[in-house]
């Protein structure tokens, strides 16, 4: 027998929904988060971990696939992947893995997403508050915990959280850490931001601070939940944290995540522990979210998909010194099936942002705000656009016909709206809903362009 069933390593992801790596102390940003920092210590982190979606259902069904969004069709709208590839879970429990899964949001339920395939356990059953949509961090942690605790031989469980998420209402001490003498009328509520979010108000400085430190506090606040999760197992797990994507507090796109490619909705955190990983290795070329599920196959000694897309990071991960060869560029889209698609390549240096209304080019080593695009964008990265296509098209043979939109239950479809989702009930459907799959077939083929996005 191998090393691999004689010591088969345990996994545990942790997936923090809406968290941007640039506000976490870990990344070097103002929120204290001492249980990442801890990790990112006895483990690795990547400096430039790339969302290859900006919303959560999609974000994640390529993170535990390795497949890029894309190809697993309009998922929000059909309730489920088309993908007929393999994802983490399903790799596992193959190996003779205990799988689970412990859902914290409403949109990465199995109702909703299509979530649980692979997972013998799956958790998505929970009250939900209609002003935050979410299951508290402590309740989620709770019930991985009791999970853990009656494992025998090897696991593989998924823990997700959505505190993080809109709105940004953090507890006690947390609510005025970083900015204790803001006198104003703002707050982090549904009703107070939404004007915001839907693009027709834009905040003064002072309360977009004040927005921002509400959301600091959250990262710190949701820090502190995590510890009893990550002390639960132990040094010979591997251990991922990391989000499906950032949230935005600039380029005139508040508080929201959907509409947007712009680092701060795309650069996440991606801290790795356990065995394989050299304790303090920082890896700053560029890595995708669907690198992650061929990175744990590898770091856990199991057998790897051959149709993933993504690129075991394992060989960085080691700190040997060799990245891994060249970066490959990191793809990311807003939803194709929405007006105003938008499409992202982005290297260590350059990035690209192709939308309806021009194109943007960045040169991220002068300009890491992207605040100043470039007169001509970079034509070697538009010129990848080709490559994306041809990856979404080369995994056609894998994609099961598109199903038709199914009917929403009221609860479920008031969820969805008031997360921003759907548009609600009485106004323009979601194009893709009425044909299954709308404006995008899998060829990349694009229907043509619609207005700009409301900024
Ligand atoms: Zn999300």
């Amino acid at each position: 027998m191998g090393e691999r069933a004689e010591h088969p390593h345990n996994v545990l992801i942790v997936s923090l929904d809406t968290v941007r790596a640039d506000r976490l102390g870990v990344y070097g940003g103002r929120a204290e988060t001492p249980t990442l920092s801890a990790l990112a210590a006895r483990g690795g982190r990547f400096s430039q971990a790339i969302s290859n979606f900006p919303e959560t259902c999609l974000s994640h069904q390529a993170m535990l696939t390795g497949v890029l969004p894309e190809v697993h069709g309009n998922v929000p709208a059909v309730g489920g992947s088309r993908y007929r590839g393999p994802n983490l879970a399903e790799i596992a429990a193959a190996e003779g893995y205990a799988t689970a899964a412990f859902i914290g949001g409403v949109t990465l339920t199995d109702r909703a997403c299509g979530f649980g395939r692979g997972f013998g356990h799956f958790d998505d059953r929970f009250p939900v508050d209609p002003a935050d949509m979410r299951r508290p961090a402590a309740d989620v942690t709770a019930a991985a915990a009791r999970w853990l605790a009656d494992r025998q031989g090897p696991w593989l469980a998924f823990v997700h959280y959505f505190d993080a998420h809109f709105p940004y209402t953090p507890q006690p001490p947390w609510d005025t850490r970083y900015d204790p003498d803001y006198d104003g009328d703002i707050d982090g509520t549904d009703a107070a931001l939404r004007p915001y979010r839907d693009g027709g108000r834009v905040p003064s400085p002072r309360d977009l601070a004040h927005v921002l430190a509400l959301y600091d506090g959250e990262l710190s606040q949701l820090d502190g939940m995590l510890a009893p999760l990550l002390a639960a197992v132990d040094d010979d797990t591997i251990v991922v944290v990391t989000s499906d994507h950032g949230e935005s507090f600039e380029h005139g796109y508040y508080f929201n995540h959907r509409a947007g490619l712009w680092d701060p909705v795309l650069r996440v955190p991606l801290i790795v522990a356990g065995p394989g990983v050299a304790p303090g290795v920082v890896v700053d070329s560029p890595v995708q979210l669907i690198d992650v599920a061929p990175t744990v196959l590898e770091l856990a000694g199991l057998p790897r998909d051959a149709r993933m897309q993504g690129r075991s990071q394992a060989p960085a991960l080691r700190g040997d010194g060799a990245e891994n060869g060249e970066s490959p560029p990191a793809f990311s889209i807003t939803d194709p099936w929405m007006p105003d698609p938008q499409w992202a390549a982005r290297t260590s240096t350059h990035k690209v942002i192709v939308r309806t209304d021009g194109v943007l080019g960045y040169d991220l080593r002068r300009d890491p705000g992207e605040e100043h695009p470039l007169s001509e964008p970079p034509a070697s990265l538009l010129r990848l656009r080709a490559d994306y296509d041809a990856q979404v098209a080369s995994l056609a043979a894998w994609q099961a016909p598109a199903p038709g939109p199914r009917p929403l239950g009221i609860e479920e479809q008031e969820r969805l709206e008031a997360l921003g989702y759907l548009a609600p009930a009485g106004t323009a459907p979601r194009p893709g809903a009425a044909s299954g799959e709308g404006g995008a077939d899998g060829n990349g083929q694009r229907r043509g362009p619609p207005t700009p996005p409301k900024r």
